[in-house]
């Protein structure tokens, strides 16, 4: 079979695979992308924006079956999942077919094919019975849900994100294994739509990779809100019950759960895309888990390949995908050797409260054997969430104890993920925690938690710092303005023409307020003695003569 010859080969259509393909088009190369249906991206039609659709309207259901402690009474929520359910795939098929199109118009370079790609070699790539080849080859496949080795899964209707959020009816009981991120997000939506909601996670935490005290919040308000969480208990079977399906779980220590609902949901992980692609026929490596490693280059071992978004195992989000398909591109097209900061690279988890995240939990920091200083604030402390009656929460920086270099920050409460935002930008600019502790926010805000906490751990390691006004000009303006009321102004008429101007005696400006178009007269007066500087007049070109102390000036020529 002859292959055809592309400048890049793309595999993958989502978010990373769209960002690198679309690069290079713009830039005027033919590319192949390699998709499956659904086209676009799991954020579009089984992540980020279905799971962000059903959290919303769940918080909708949940404020309306809570508004009685606001004195709000309401008669409680009907819930219409179906109705829920139809609105949102009509919004993601909108998205979809907006990417399809947009990916058709750029026919000319873009070449869609729909099919499983596998390596035939380095850079040979063979899908739908056509061969590819280019020098560039950019890995983009994603992940999937993991199912896990529990006995029986197979002989039960297990769901996983693919498919709970196409549910048309309120599960009764629904049972999530697993406690990351999406077991947390959906068991909170499917409890808010009306289910029972018991989630067994084998770690010791709900979501264990962010700050221990962020899970324990989490936990706590889970357990108000009537989730049944079991931590620290590894499910090892499920069988088909009356009720549905049951499930049995044990802890370390030999401690029994059993555990019966009408649903189970699946969500205990997930596993790069790469099983299919035939990398050792490329000579690419891959890691046990599936993923594909990279540098901070996003180059793979095999140069000319580069490994984007999930399948690489490294930061599985949307925004980050993207940023690394950015870099694999300009490393790929541009020539350059640009390498990913994931440092300022953040992170949410929409469950209520909200959980955010950048840069370095204090373990981490700790870990690289930093001097670490730390701030926390509880949300019961910042007036607007008390206002709002959600002080639920806390605030958690991590700085650098010497330099105040934030190296963290770390948000559960309400809105969390926009609270982070400053802290994103302070880190990426390599910032001090004095840049959040200084500047002055509105009131009431929940952006106050953000400003006092990082103000709190700046009064503890700079007490001096913290105790001065926050709103003074900067130094510089000082400076400048200093300089201002040292300026010795000087007016008078011009002896040749009457035009009423002024001398800045300092800069030697001449300002013919006649016209009121000031003009620098001669730049080279602002470094002579003022003694005597000479300059012509704006307004009628007349040589001029000012000396020190005179109020006229006299007219040279
Ligand atoms: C329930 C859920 C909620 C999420 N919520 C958020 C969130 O709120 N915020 C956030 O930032 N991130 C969130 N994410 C993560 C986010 O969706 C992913 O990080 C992102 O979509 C990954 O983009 P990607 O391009 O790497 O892969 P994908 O978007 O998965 O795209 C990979 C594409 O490659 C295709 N493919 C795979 N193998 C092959 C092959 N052999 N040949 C051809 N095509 C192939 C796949 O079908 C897929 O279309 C969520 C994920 C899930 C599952």
């Amino acid at each position: 079979m002859i292959a055809e010859a592309f400048d890049a080969i793309v595999i993958g259509a989502g978010e990373a695979g769209a960002v690198a393909a679309s690069r290079a088009v713009e830039a005027g190369h033919r590319v192949a992308m390699i998709y499956r249906e659904p086209y676009g991206s799991t954020c579009v039609n089984t992540g980020c924006v279905p799971s962000k659709f059903l959290i919303h309207r769940a918080r909708v259901a949940h404020v309306v079956r809570t508004a009685g402690r606001f004195h709000v009474k309401t008669s409680g929520p009907q819930v219409d999942v179906a109705g829920i359910i139809d609105e949102k795939n009509a919004m993601i098929d909108a998205h979809r077919d907006e990417a399809m199109t947009g990916a058709r118009a750029a026919a000319d370079l873009l070449t869609l094919i729909d099919g499983e790609a596998a390596f035939v070699g380095s850079h040979e790539v063979e899908v739908a019975g056509r061969r590819l080849r280019a020098e560039r080859i950019f890995i983009a496949t994603g992940m999937r849900p993991t199912l896990p080795p529990i006995e029986g899964l197979d002989a039960v209707p297990a769901l996983t994100n693919e498919t709970a959020m196409e549910l048309r009816e309120v599960p009764e009981h629904l049972v999530v294994v697993g406690g990351g991120y999406i077991a947390c997000e959906l068991g909170q939506a499917f409890k808010r739509f009306g289910s029972d909601v018991t989630i067994v996670q084998s770690g010791q935490h709900l979501c264990p990779r962010e700050e221990p005290d962020v899970s324990t919040l989490l936990e706590r308000a889970f357990a108000r809100e009537g989730i049944e969480v079991h931590v620290a208990h590894r499910a090892a079977r499920v069988e088909p019950s009356d009720a549905g399906v049951r499930l049995f779980a044990r802890s370390k220590d030999g401690h029994h759960l059993v555990v019966e609902g009408s649903h189970l949901l699946v969500a205990t992980g997930r596993t790069p895309n790469t099983e299919g692609l035939n990398l050792p026929r490329a000579g690419l490596d891959v890691r046990a888990d599936g993923a594909i490693p990279v540098n901070d280059y996003m180059e793979t071992n095999v140069p000319g390949i580069w490994a984007i978004g999930d399948v690489n195992g490294e930061q599985p989000f949307t925004r980050v995908c993207q940023e690394e398909a950015k870099v694999a591109y300009a490393n790929g097209f541009e020539g350059r050797r640009h390498r990913i900061d994931r440092s300022a690279l953040g992170h949410a988890i929409f469950t209520d409260p909200e959980i955010a995240s950048v840069g370095l939990t204090e373990q981490e920091a700790r870990a690289q054997g930093r001097d670490v200083a730390v701030g926390l604030v509880t949300f019961d402390q910042i007036e607007k969430a008390e206002i709002m009656g959600e002080t639920t929460g806390l605030i958690k920086y991590v700085v650098e104890r010497e330099s105040r270099t934030l190296l963290g920050a770390h948000v559960i409460g309400p809105d969390a993920a926009n609270l982070i935002y400053d802290a994103s930008i302070v880190i990426g600019q390599r910032g001090r925690l004095d840049d959040i502790a200084k500047t002055v926010g509105i009131f009431p805000t929940l952006q106050e938690g953000m400003e006092g906490t990082a103000r709190g751990l700046l009064r503890r390691l700079a007490p001096d710092e913290a105790k001065r006004p926050l709103a003074t000009t900067p130094i510089h303006a000082d400076e400048a303005e200093r300089r201002d009321l040292e300026t010795m102004h000087q007016s008078f008429q011009c002896p040749a023409c009457a035009a009423d101007l002024e001398v800045s005696e300092r800069l030697g400006e001449v300002d013919a307020s006649e016209t009121g178009e000031p003009e620098v007269a001669d730049a080279s007066n602002r470094e002579e003695p003022l003694t005597s500087s000479h300059f012509q007049c704006p307004a009628c070109a007349a040589d001029l003569d000012v000396k020190e102390g005179l109020e006229v000036p006299a007219r040279t020529s």
